[in-house]
């Protein structure tokens, strides 16, 4: 098992600052991680950089579904849904503890755009589209089932249902593990910004060029340590995702806008108000969106919305228009529950990186990944797609940049990696039971519930985590993991993307933090003063 600790970021920064790279990789959301662990794994000598936190952007803020998606039937992308079907079932046997398979239950009522037979087709195809492969494949409900499902739900109209199969991940977490993965093969850097970008296609004399850097200097801003360092590389492969066009024009004066960004918030609610027992399916009103009620461990997430989005991507959002529209389909589906403010503990905003084609509303804008070359320059843009394609979406990126600039990445091995070994040997389900019973025999004096949920948290490796954290209470063994394994530097990065504390409000007390604080102290050595401004940094994230 891999480390990938937050305390060798000097280290790296080091090698980053000095090494001459096959490929450098610019943004830490689930593309970049995918396309770095892509690269190296082929024998390319990778590096990759993050502006924020690894997953800041839309990869910690989606509905957490690995997942075909239903709703693109209805526009005919039969290849986007079968594509992301077949990486659903890859991630489904790769990720054990964080993607697992979930029942969607889809209610029908008289008057629904999308009625019975439609749907019921739309069933059957979708069951053929992973080749039969799913969790389990799709049922019919006649009403009384549909209503002993749920008891909350409306019943006037009711006519029937179907149950079918997805999956629901850990968006955030993914990240990490995938970048984890390759940790001892590739260098990272979090918190360091790509501020511009000088290419050996830049030199328009062709006797210059062959004087010129070969590939790409980068000029960074690491904003940890307050200074500005470069990165020099052969290649250069952007996954910037929403940030395409703003990062397209550090590079490219005559950059042409080639996004559409979407945004798409969730509520997340408590795990009484709606009682579900499986996720559920909501048709908004007359139009083509559909939202879901997705089960999680401590709470219910609902959503999610698509609307057109040009405002700044670092400072994303929800509004009131965001929630009222959540609650009023959530009401639709819940006549008998009074949703009240105290019944949302939390919301997310994210920004869907999708590329402008030309569709008439942002809802049926292709969710399809677009893989582009600038001009000559040894530089390759991937944006779009959906974060369940992520490991396929890698392969068309490094491809792509393998074959343009042949020249200078001919050197390394080039052998296509063996994705599917991601995470396989060290978390079936048979390795989890078994850490399970280990860590029962250390007699440790956790509750059962926190042992449960660091096992749930980490899987098969739960047991190694924590006999290197033998005196530790849960809450620092959690925090000392982070920080050692999931590269965690602040106590915020901490509550909002490698546990989801934020969004259920767990451990949010101000003694809780204050452990989790003391320990961040002790294992980084903030002082005092760092301390305290981290987590007032966290309360008043969680206060907006
Ligand atoms: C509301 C919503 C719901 C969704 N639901 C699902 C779902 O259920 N299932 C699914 O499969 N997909 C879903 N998606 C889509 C999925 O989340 C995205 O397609 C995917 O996360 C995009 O990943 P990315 O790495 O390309 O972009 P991002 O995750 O946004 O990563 C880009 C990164 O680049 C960094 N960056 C930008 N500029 C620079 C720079 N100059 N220097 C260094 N770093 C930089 C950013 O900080 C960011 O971390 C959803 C998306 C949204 C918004």
């Amino acid at each position: 098992v891999n480390k990938f600790s937050f305390k060798d970021r000097s280290k790296n920064l080091k090698k980053i600052k000095s090494d001459f790279y096959d490929i450098v990789v610019v943004g830490g959301g689930i593309t970049g991680a995918g396309v770095a662990r892509e690269a190296s794994l082929r024998g390319f000598k990778v590096c990759l950089v993050e502006k924020s936190d690894f997953s800041t952007g839309a990869s910690s803020k989606s509905s957490k579904l690995a997942h075909g998606g239903l709703r693109y039937l209805e526009n005919f992308e039969f290849d986007l849904v079968a594509e992301a079907l077949n990486e659903r079932q890859h991630l489904l046997r790769m990720a054990t503890h964080m993607v697992r398979p979930l029942s969607f239950l889809v209610p029908i009522y008289k008057g629904d755009r999308v009625g019975w037979w439609k749907m019921k087709a739309g069933m059957l195809l979708y069951d053929l589209l992973c080749a039969f492969r799913a969790p389990k494949l799709h049922t019919s409900l006649n009403p009384k089932k549909v209503e002993s499902s749920n008891s909350n739900l409306k019943t006037e109209g009711l006519k029937g249902g179907f149950v079918y199969y997805d999956a629901y991940m850990d968006d955030d977490r993914l990240v990490v593990e995938t970048l984890r993965s390759v940790s001892d093969k590739i260098d990272v850097a979090s918190y360091c910004e790509v501020k511009e970008v000088k290419s050996s296609a830049d030199k328009k004399d062709k006797a210059e060029k062959d004087e010129a850097l070969k590939g790409v200097e980068l000029s960074c801003y690491d904003s940890i340590e307050d200074e500005e360092f470069k990165i020099k590389a052969k290649h250069l492969i952007s996954c910037v995702g929403p940030w395409t066009d703003t990062f397209g024009k550090i590079i490219d004066d005559s950059w042409k806008d080639k996004m559409r960004p979407s945004k798409g918030i969730h509520l997340c609610v408590k795990k009484s108000l709606l009682g579900l027992e499986t996720a559920m399916v909501m048709a908004a009103d007359k139009s083509k969106r559909i939202l879901f009620c997705i089960p999680r461990k401590d709470f219910d997430i609902v959503g999610t919305t698509d609307t057109d989005y040009n405002e700044d991507l670092d400072t994303v959002r929800s509004n009131d228009d965001d929630v009222s529209y959540v609650k009023k389909v959530l009401s639709e589906y819940f006549p008998k529950i009074d949703i009240k403010d105290g019944d949302i503990l939390s919301t997310y905003a994210g920004v869907r990186p999708l590329i402008h084609d030309g569709s008439s509303n942002e809802s049926k804008v292709s969710r399809n990944h677009r893989v582009f070359n600038v001009d000559e320059k040894p530089i390759t843009f991937i944006s779009g797609g959906k974060y369940t394609t992520y490991l396929s979406m890698a392969i068309h990126a490094v491809d792509k940049a393998v074959n343009s600039n042949k020249k200078l990445l001919s050197s390394a091995e080039n052998i296509k990696a063996k994705r599917r070994k991601l995470f396989v040997g060290i978390n079936t389900k048979e390795n989890q039971k078994l850490a399970l019973v280990k860590i029962k025999s250390l007699n440790l004096d956790w509750s059962t519930d926190s042992i449960n949920d660091f096992v749930d948290n980490h899987g098969a490796q739960s047991y190694s985590f924590i006999t290197e954290n033998l005196d530790k209470t849960y809450l620092q063994t959690e925090a000392s993991v982070a920080i050692e394994h999931y590269c965690c530097g602040h106590l915020l990065d901490f509550y909002e993307r490698r546990t989801s504390w934020s969004l259920s409000r767990r451990f949010t007390d101000e003694k809780n933090i204050k452990e989790v604080g003391l320990e961040f102290k002790n294992q980084l050595g903030w002082s005092e003063n760092f301390l305290n401004q981290e987590i007032e940094n966290l309360q008043a994230f969680l206060r907006s």
